[in-house]
């Protein structure tokens, strides 16, 4: 069975299989269609201010969302999370 979706990138109807779909939530992935998936799987390097550390993100995704790209790498930024979390209470 197949259902239909609306991507939450480019808000375009595509459909996905109910299977692919479920999976797809219990992956707690969001739903895309195929060519947002592709623009996405396209990834762009680059160190990390905090760490140096190389980190991967995918300049697609963050043009979509309409959000500045990311300056920290993921370890850094959930420390930071965290670090703030702490301080508040
Ligand atoms: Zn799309
Ligand atoms: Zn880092």
């Amino acid at each position: 069975m197949d259902m239909e979706l609306s991507c939450d990138l480019c808000g375009d109807i595509f459909t996905l299989k109910t299977s692919a779909f479920r999976e797809a939530r219990a992956k707690d992935r969001q739903s895309n269609c195929g060519d947002c998936m592709l623009k996405i799987a396209r990834k762009e390097k680059k160190a990390c201010k905090n760490c140096s550390e190389p980190m991967e993100y995918s300049p697609f995704w963050y043009v979509m969302k309409g959000m500045e790209e990311p300056k920290t790498c993921k370890v850094c930024k959930e420390k930071a999370a965290k670090s703030l979390a702490e301080k508040r209470i």
